[in-house]
């Protein structure tokens, strides 16, 4: 009896264990471009003439499928083009990075998705993100007048939170000076703007399954890593699969950056769903 009970326990612990193994994450890189997108306005470069879409890179923005929830990771200026070409049709919260312009200025354009669901947006932020949209955004914080965006704030720091089941891994990084979160779900890692990776970060990034982490250009800049900085941390951190993104146009083609790529690296284009399998840190 003892015995078949105990057989009992051990078949859930590896059924649920199972579970957590087949959790799968679904992701879409609505954007994968730098600040001022590729295409640059005016710019007649091969790149910004280049008639490739994997070329054409709209503002980084990733739509992640998590725990039964769906969420956008930054609102840039982009983001209504971006719901419109990938039929983002429903939205259960919006998980900024940080406050630069190129990855929260079309957070006006949430209402569609506040008319449709009759709810405020759930909008996870640090103090410092929540206090730059409160200054830049300050008629959705200010007055109750009829049709501005509804968000529901919701302060977020280093400590995982949760979005319907999914939890939420905040990985803290340096963008030069600036602090900015990257996030881990399940076996997803998501990391845009930054030059350095804190040792919590690091620790966090363990047993990735798909790493996406930012990759600008080749010359050096003061807050990005370069394609050769970007592809020795993907070396380092050894994910399955390895995704660069906030390409600028100075990268060079998509294909032919593309094809220097060691295996299990890629460009990001616009457009490019993913699914990342495995556990999460719980
Ligand atoms: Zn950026
Ligand atoms: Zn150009
Ligand atoms: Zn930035």
């Amino acid at each position: 009896m003892l015995i078949s009970v105990l057989g009992l326990f051990q078949q859930m612990y590896e059924m649920n264990r199972a579970y957590l193994w087949f959790m799968e994450v679904e992701f879409t890189f609505l954007g994968t471009g730098t600040s001022q997108g590729v295409p640059i306005i005016g710019c007649a470069c091969e790149v910004c003439q280049s008639e490739n879409t994997r070329d054409q890179r709209l503002r980084v923005s990733l739509w992640v499928k998590a725990g039964g929830a769906t969420v956008v990771i930054d609102t840039g200026p982009d983001f209504r083009q971006q719901c419109l070409r990938a039929r983002v049709d429903a939205l259960d919260a919006v998980v900024f990075t940080h406050e630069h312009k190129d990855h929260v200025a079309g957070l006006d354009d949430i209402r569609p998705f506040n008319f449709r669901s009759r709810k405020d947006m759930p909008v996870f932020a640090t103090e410092r993100v929540e206090q730059a949209l409160q200054r830049e955004f300050k008629y959705i914080f200010e007055a109750d007048y009829p049709g501005v965006p509804r968000v529901q704030l919701h302060r977020i720091a280093e400590e995982p939170f949760a979005i319907g089941d999914a939890r939420w891994w905040p990985l803290p990084v340096l963008h030069h000076k600036l602090p900015v979160l990257g996030f881990r779900i399940g076996g997803l890692a998501y990391i845009t703007d930054a030059n350095q990776l804190s040792p919590l970060a690091l620790e966090r990034l363990d047993g990735v399954d798909v790493l996406v982490l930012n990759a600008l250009r080749r010359e050096s800049h003061i807050s990005h890593f370069t394609l050769e900085q970007a592809l020795e941390w993907a070396s380092k951190i050894g994910a399955r699969q390895t995704y660069f993104t906030h390409i600028s146009h100075q990268l060079g083609f998509h294909d032919s950056v593309n094809a220097e790529l060691p295996d299990g690296v890629a460009l990001a284009y616009d457009g490019l769903v993913g699914t990342a399998h495995g556990v999460g840190l719980d």
